[in-house]
């Protein structure tokens, strides 16, 4: 089979992302039956090792599909016909909630802020002010779109004081800097291989309080008998019990492969590449006259970094220019910041400070040659 390039780019995408060698190794391994007794065994030491990823007290699990699956099975476990979710909007992925929140739940509040700014933990404790009713509160703590970063700590903090569950999309910063679920009180976190880890698409990891367990099995609309049941995978990870679905066996080693370089570098490391990487494009980027998309350099995420176009460019121009001229592969914008930004990921193996600068350099040059 041809691969549609023989030398690929540098991948600077936001998900997926270029695995590591690691990743790629394991995902050669031998596919084993999913109740062969080595690999229960194994899917057990992988569930344990993202435990300790997670920084958590219980078990999480691991859905076989993308991580939208997570989401939504997330909202649909948790919410119930008699909540009231407030729903927090900075950008794509935050208002893309809503669907899910309105189908599942009682009544939606939008908290929404323009898709270049961040939710204020002020503007939280005055929705609950006025609504003591909220019962779930949902974020999305990096909207890649956008490249902010909402304040997920805070935000938790306040959710958690007013008694209320929270459901946080973590699929763009997990792995890539300090954030976890427990210590943000969420009650369903979600994120994903493919982005800040490392490793491929396919997977969905959920971290689940144990409140947030009680609150699942009392809700009787929570999918059951379905490809969306996260209940079903409550238990998976025992070995002898039966899965409810054939685990995506690759993904799993690459998983496992991923945690265990995630673990080796050290988190604090891993963060630190990311964000000593971020600061770079965003210095760069600021020296060669391109504003950055969020408003304030502060909201800016360590593992994205969203540009308004410099002029007389469009996005796609900039975008090809870069893949067919220099090997950089970026992102555009989604949504909202769709036509109006490009996007350098730092996530996992292309979080490494030479590839923002490279990305720069190369983007200084196709700016000089416009302007001759
Ligand atoms: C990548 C990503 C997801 C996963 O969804 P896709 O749109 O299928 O890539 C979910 N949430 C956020 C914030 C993401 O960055």
């Amino acid at each position: 089979m041809l691969l549609p390039l023989s030398v690929p780019p540098l991948m600077l995408t936001t998900g997926p992302v270029p695995v590591y060698p690691e990743v790629l190794k394991a995902l050669g391994a031998p596919v084993l039956y999913d109740y062969h007794p080595t690999f229960q065994e194994f899917y057990a030491a992988v569930v344990e090792k993202l435990r300790l990823a997670f920084r958590t007290d219980i078990a999480p699990v691991i859905m076989q599909g993308e991580a939208i699956l997570g989401i939504e099975a997330g909202a649909a476990a948790l919410i119930a016909k008699d909540d009231v979710v407030l729903n927090l909007v900075s950008g794509v992925y935050g208002k893309g909630f809503e669907g899910w929140a309105a189908r599942y739940g009682k009544e939606v509040i939008e908290l929404a802020v323009p898709f270049d700014e961040v939710i204020d933990p002020q503007a939280v404790r005055d929705a609950f002010r006025q609504r003591p009713d909220i019962s779930v509160v949902s974020l999305c703590h990096h909207d890649t779109p956008s490249g902010t970063l909402n304040p997920l700590y805070e935000i938790g903090a306040i959710a958690a004081e007013h008694g209320a569950y929270l459901i946080v999309d973590a699929v763009s910063s997990f792995g890539g800097m300090d954030a976890h679920p427990q210590s943000a009180h969420a009650d369903i976190f979600i994120t994903s291989p493919s982005k800040c880890l490392g490793s491929t698409p396919g997977l969905s990891l959920i971290s689940v309080s144990k409140r947030g367990w009680e609150k699942i099995e009392r809700n009787s609309d929570a999918p059951r008998g379905s490809f969306l049941s996260l209940a079903a995978w409550k238990d998976a990870s025992i070995p002898g019990r039966t899965f409810p679905v054939t685990p995506s066996i690759a993904e799993i080693y690459a998983l496992d492969a991923a945690l265990d370089r995630y673990a080796k570098e050290g988190p604090e490391n891993v963060w630190a590449r990311h964000a000593e990487t971020a600061a770079i494009a965003r210095k760069r980027l600021l020296e060669l006259g391109i504003a950055l998309w969020p408003k304030r350099e502060v909201w800016c995420a360590p593992t994205a970094t969203a540009f308004r176009l410099p002029d007389g460019f469009t996005d796609v121009e900039l975008r090809d220019r870069l893949l067919n001229e220099y090997g950089i592969l970026l992102s555009l914008g989604r949504g909202d910041t769709s036509g109006k930004v490009l996007r350098i990921a730092h996530m996992g193996a292309s979080a490494q400070p030479d590839f923002a600068r490279t990305t720069i350099e190369a983007l200084s040059s196709i700016l000089s040659q416009s302007i001759d």
